[in-house]
Formats: structure tokens, C-alpha cells, sequence
């Protein structure tokens, strides 16, 4: 019934609000075209013709137009019928009332051409008459009238247009469109080339998803034992993992229709616009079913609510959650739609968002590890053009921390250095350059640095290598350099180890490490610089997490501070006492200094090896683990990094 009721509508043009402005302006110009029109239907004369006709009597009248200078002449009836006169008749398309002139010409002087029309016309027996007149531009005026609501209209339209456009999607953008979801459909017809083979590692993420594409083309096999389809994964993880990637292999894997947006997406300047484009998409997803609908950065609309109660700005936020909620809720188990979510901020996520019956299911989605890394970059190499001894394994472990996109964007640097280079293959070096420009910025050879100041930063660097390389968790040193690079004057690398635990020695160690480079000023030259805002900001932060987060300080004792569900983001009060607060204040810069102390006395002991090293990084700007190891010998806790985690 709704089919045959469209297709009635279809056959007709479409009625649009705008065809009444058209038709009314194209009557009113065809009124004036026409009304107007027989001033031109004249034919055109000469004065001096003019003047034979007046004396022959055949003028009945003569309107003099003063501001154009036009003369219209009208003619007797029986001179109308004489023959040189018969090609002036005038015609015209519409009865017209009023006679119309036969003649008209530009005259010159009016005083002149008065005197001379009087000269003639005082002899006549049946004297024709003279008419003064001013004739006003209609078009002209016409326009200067109309511009005022042309312009009007105009911008109402325009307005309209934008806001509306904002809605996109349906036919016209129309305001009326504005409460319609603005998903991205992909289905049959769409053509999503990304699939399971694209994305690397993340074995047990694929694995729940995949499940999900099973569930709604087979979902029999899991109904026929009484099981319920789940409604709703939510892909959790830090940014850059492939969350977004994994989404888009379900949609290019599932073969049903795949409702795209961003949580972003609901929210709109207009209240209760979120609300219904979230039942818009619903029922949408709802008519197409078997259907997954994907949310990204589900975050923006799924905040933890009714924390903010001060300002009542999120509530039009709440609502598009609320109805969220409720829509999820709402469709019972065979409608087969699966809601598919990703975040980076699960912490803050409303927990009635994540209760079992709406996101079931939470796939982590985590930052790659070595072996995954590896196998990203085989991904992201395959488009490459590289050299043949490529070593994988070295460039995974060479690494650490970076997510997928960190990767593909490495990968795409170093194809770019290589390119400026005018190489044939991306080699080695190109990577390594790539790895060092994503981590420190671009190289700055011609920044101007003084020589006492060279000095300063060799020190710095070389006091961060030597004490790293003294302590037994401090991460083992990849290189050092004394190259400024994008705000830094030089910069020491490490290679950290993936640990899922961390113990308060690691911890200290490494903020030991970090004060090595303040140390060694302090030591060689006795006077310290601003060189180590970047080392102090990190151990500050290292310290106040220890003893406000983690509880690993024995004064402060086993309590944390940290608040998982986000309730206190605003908060203005501090949800310990005054004295704590100053015991708290007291524990991180004792923890701070004790580690100064720690690597001041270290370097002094070292104090020789530490110069040592300094004069050859001042000599070569850049050096390695092999560099360190010519000084100092094998470094005694060096562990083996394992290649491949046991499977
Ligand atoms: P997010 O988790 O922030 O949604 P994306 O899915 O948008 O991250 O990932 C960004 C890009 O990083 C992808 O387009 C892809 O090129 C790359 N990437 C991330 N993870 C992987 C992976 N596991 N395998 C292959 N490429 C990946």
C-alpha cells in the first residue's frame, strides 16, 4: 500500500514552494513587458519627416517627452490610411485601450523643436495637439522595487539551505530533514574493500567481530540451542589500534547492510535533534534488517550522565543517550541489528550503556605488540616498493609503543624520504629516518646552537646514557643524539620494555634515568638549566601517579585518588583532606629528590666515563649501543629481548 502510494507521487513532478515565487515574478514581468511594449512599436522618424507630415496635416497629436527627448507622434485616422504612412500602423498582441503612437524620434533643443512645431502648426486650419509629458524608466523602477524582497528571499532561502544542509543526506537538504540520522549506508551495492586480511594482529578481536557477522548470517545456529544474538559490541582501545579498520572489515566481510556514523554525528544545534536521528537510524536499520550499525567515538554521546549537573548544557546530550538506551533495549532479539561501537574512553562511558542486554560484549583492542607490529608492518610494506634484505624484525622491535596508524604512517614516511632521495627501493635507513622524525620531529641542522651550549646538551644526553645504562630496569638505550629535532636539542633513546605490571623499582629507576641528564650538569659543571622541563614534567607526573594513583607510596599508604568512571572530571573539590594533600605534596618531591641524589652520586663515580662519552657524542652527534659499550663494557643487566612471545 505505502509502495503504491509512492509510485503515484513518483510519476508526478514534484511540487515546490519556490514554483509560486516563479510564477508570480514571470506574470508580473510578462505585464510589464507588455503594458510597456508599445512604446517600441513605434516606427522610428526623422525630424524633418516629422516636419512634412505636420505641415500636410496628418498629425493628430504630438507628446513631447522632455526628459528622454522623444517625440511620439500619433496620426490622423485618414492619414493612417494613406500609403506612405501604412508601415507605421502599429500592431500590437494585446486589445489595447489607449491608441498607440505611429512615429517617434529623438529631437534635439526642446525650445527649438517648440518653435518650429509652432512655426508649422499656426498656419493649419485643424491644429494637432501638443502634449508635454515625463516618461519614468519602468524597468529601471521595477527593479529598484522588487530588489529589497529578491534579496529577501534570497537570503531566506539561503539560511534554509544551511540549515538544513547541516541534516544532509535526503532529497533537496530540506529543513524538514534536519531530525534524519546521518548514517552512511554501505550495503550490496557499495563497494567496502576492506577485510579481515587488512587488519593485522588483534587474532582475538577479529574473532569476536567475525562471530558477529556469523551471528546475523547464520543466526539459526545460535537461536536453535535457545541462545539470544548478543546487540551490541563496543571496541575499546587507544587511538590508532584499528578499531575503525576492524569495523570496516565487517562491513566489507558481512554482506548486509552497515550503518556508519561518529557520535558526533547526533549532536546539532537544535534540542531534540540527537533523540530522533538516533530513532531515525533505528528505524532505518530496523527496515533493512539483518543490519550492524557502527558508532565511532561513541564517547560523544555516551558520556557518563548527570555529572555536570551545574550547567545544563549536556542535556541534550542525555537525551540522545537516553534514547540510545532505549532504542537498544527496545527491539526485541530477531530484529537482527547489532550495534557496533568504538571508544578510546571507555572509563567515562555511562554504565547503563554497557550493562549486559545493550553492549554485551567489550573487544579490547590494544596497542601491538612486537610479533603484531611485525605483522602490521607486512600490511602496510605489501604496497611498498622495498628492499629485498628488509629486516621485519628489526623494525617491529624498533618500535615500541607505536599503535597500527604509527606504522602506516612510518611506513608512508619512509617511502617519502626515499622518494626525496631519488631512490629506487625504500631501505633500512629510510625507516629508521622515518621512526626518528615520527618520535622527534623534523631534524633542524641549522638551528643555531652556541658550543658552550653543544656542551651542555652533550653532557645532558651523555648523564641520561650512563645512568640508564648503570641501573638495572632502566630501558636499554638504543642511541643518543645531539641533533636538534623539532623542539628538542638533542635526545636520548630507549627501547622500553612492554610490561603489563610495573614495580615501584622499574618506576624509580627510570625516573633516575630521567634526572641523569639534570644530574650531569649539576656534577660537571655545577650549575644547573632549564634544559630538563621535559625530564622534570615526566618524572612530576611519574611520581604523582605513584603516590595518588597506584598507592605505592608507604606514607600516603595503599589508597588511590583515581576515579574509573569519570564522576569527578569537574570536580572542583579534591577528594582528600588539607593534611594529606601537603603529605601527598611532601612524598612526591621526596621521591623526586632521593632519585636526584641517586644519580648525582652515580655520576660522580662515573665521572670520567661520563666525559668520556660526552667528547665522543660531541665528536659524532649521533651515537649507539656500541658506542656506549666500547666505554663501558657489556652492560651487566642486559636481557635478551624475547623475539616471539611462547604461543
Ligand atoms: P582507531 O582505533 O583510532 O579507530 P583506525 O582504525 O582509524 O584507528 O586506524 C587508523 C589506521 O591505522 C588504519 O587506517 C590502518 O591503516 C592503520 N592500522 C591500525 N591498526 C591496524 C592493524 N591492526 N592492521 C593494519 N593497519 C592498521
Amino acid at each position: 500500500m505505502a509502495n503504491d502510494k509512492k509510485n503515484i507521487n513518483d510519476n508526478k513532478p514534484k511540487f515546490s514552494p519556490y514554483w509560486i515565487y516563479g510564477i508570480m515574478i514571470a506574470l508580473f514581468l510578462g505585464f510589464q513587458l507588455f503594458n510597456n511594449g508599445t512604446s517600441q512599436d513605434a516606427s522610428a522618424t526623422t525630424p524633418s519627416d516629422f516636419f512634412k507630415f505636420l505641415e500636410a496635416g496628418d498629425v493628430e497629436k504630438v507628446d513631447i517627452i522632455k526628459n528622454t527627448r522623444v517625440a511620439k507622434v500619433y496620426l490622423t485616422a485618414e492619414a493612417e490610411a494613406k500609403d506612405i504612412h501604412k508601415k507605421s500602423k502599429p500592431t500590437s498582441f494585446l486589445p489595447s485601450t489607449t491608441k498607440m503612437p505611429n512615429y517617434q524620434f529623438e529631437f534635439g533643443d526642446l525650445q527649438n523643436f517648440e518653435n518650429q512645431v509652432n512655426e508649422i502648426t499656426k498656419d493649419l486650419p485643424k491644429k494637432p495637439v501638443v502634449k508635454f509629458d515625463t516618461e519614468t524608466d519602468n524597468w529601471g523602477s521595477l527593479l529598484m522595487g522588487l530588489l529589497p524582497f529578491i534579496l529577501l528571499i534570497g537570503v531566506w532561502i539561503y539560511i534554509m539551505r544551511r540549515m538544513a544542509g547541516g541534516a544532509g543526506g535526503g532529497a533537496g537538504g530540506q529543513i524538514f530533514n534536519i531530525g534524519k540520522s546521518k548514517a552512511k549506508l554501505f550495503d550490496q551495492n557499495t563497494e567496502v574493500k576492506t577485510t579481515f586480511k587488512d587488519v593485522a594482529g588483534l587474532e582475538g578481536a577479529k574473532e569476536e567481530v567475525q562471530e558477529i557477522v556469523d551471528f546475523l548470517k547464520f543466526p539459526e545456529k545460535y537461536t536453535k540451542l535457545g541462545g539470544k544474538i548478543p546487540k551490541g559490541a563496543l571496541l575499546v582501545g587507544p587511538p590508532g589500534t584499528g578499531k575503525t579498520l576492524l569495523a570496516r572489515a565487517v562491513a566489507g566481510e558481512a554482506k548486509v547492510p552497515f550503518f556508519s556514523l561518529s557520535g558526533s554525528d547526533f549532536v546539532e544545534m537544535f534540542v531534540g535533534v540527537g533523540a530522533s536521528r538516533v530513532r531515525d537510524l533505528f528505524k532505518q536499520a530496523k527496515e533493512k534488517s539483518p543490519s550492524i550499525i557502527f558508532i565511532d567515538e561513541i564517547d560523544a554521546i555516551g558520556r557518563a550522565r548527570g555529572k555536570n549537573a551545574m550547567s545544563g548544557s549536556n542535556d541534550e546530550r542525555e537525551n540522545t543517550l537516553n534514547q540510545l538506551l532505549t532504542e537498544m533495549d527496545g527491539f526485541g532479539t530477531n530484529t537482527n541489528v547489532i550495534v557496533l561501537a568504538a571508544t578510546n574512553r571507555a572509563d567515562i562511558l555511562d554504565t547503563a550503556l554497557m550493562r549486559a542486554g545493550r553492549f554485551d560484549r567489550q573487544i579490547f583492542v590494544d596497542l601491538p605488540d612486537v610479533r603484531e607490529r611485525k605483522e602490521i608492518f607486512e600490511v602496510h610494506l605489501r604496497p611498498l616498493k622495498k628492499d629485498e634484505d628488509l629486516d621485519l624484525d628489526f623494525l617491529s622491535k624498533q618500535t615500541p609503543g607505536f599503535s597500527g596508524a604509527d606504522i602506516a604512517n612510518v611506513c608512508n614516511e619512509a617511502a617519502l624520504i626515499a622518494a626525496r632521495q631519488g631512490k629506487e627501493s625504500v631501505d633500512k635507513q629510510d625507516f629508521l629516518d622515518a621512526v626518528d622524525r615520527i618520535i622527534g620531529g623534523l631534524e633542524k641542522k641549522n638551528k643555531i646552537v652556541t658550543p658552550s651550549e653543544k656542551r651542555a646538551v652533550a653532557f645532558h644526553e651523555a648523564g641520561h646514557a650512563v645512568v640508564s645504562w648503570m641501573l638495572e630496569h632502566a630501558a636499554p638505550l638504543v642511541k643518543v643524539t645531539i641533533v636538534p629535532r623539532g623542539r628538542s636539542l638533542g635526545a636520548a633513546w630507549y627501547l622500553p620494555e612492554e610490561r603489563l605490571i610495573v614495580h615501584p623499582e622499574q618506576m624509580l629507576d627510570e625516573m633516575c634515568a630521567a634526572l641523569g641528564g639534570r644530574a650531569a650538569e649539576k656534577v660537571i659543571f655545577n650549575k644547573i638549566s632549564t634544559g630538563a622541563l621535559s625530564d622534570l614534567e615526566k618524572v612530576t607526573k611519574q611520581a604523582r601517579a605513584m603516590v595518588t594513583i597506584y598507592g605505592l607510596s608507604e606514607k600516603v599508604g595503599n589508597l588511590t585518588y583515581y576515579d574509573s568512571s569519570g564522576q569527578n572530571e569537574y570536580g572542583f573539590t579534591k577528594p582528600y583532606s588539607e593534611q594529606t594533600a601537603e603529605l601527598i605534596d611532601k612524598e612526591i618531591s621526596d621521591i623526586i629528590e632521593t632519585q636526584y641524589k641517586r644519580a648525582i652520586a652515580l655520576l660522580e663515580e662515573h665521572k670520567d666515563k661520563l666525559t668520556e662519552l660526552a667528547e665522543v657524542l660531541l665528536e659524532k652527534e649521533v651515537i649507539f649501543k656500541d658506542n656506549l659499550e666500547l666505554i663501558f663494557g657489556k652492560r651487566a643487566f642486559e636481557k635478551e629481548v624475547t623475539e616471539t612471545p611462547e604461543s
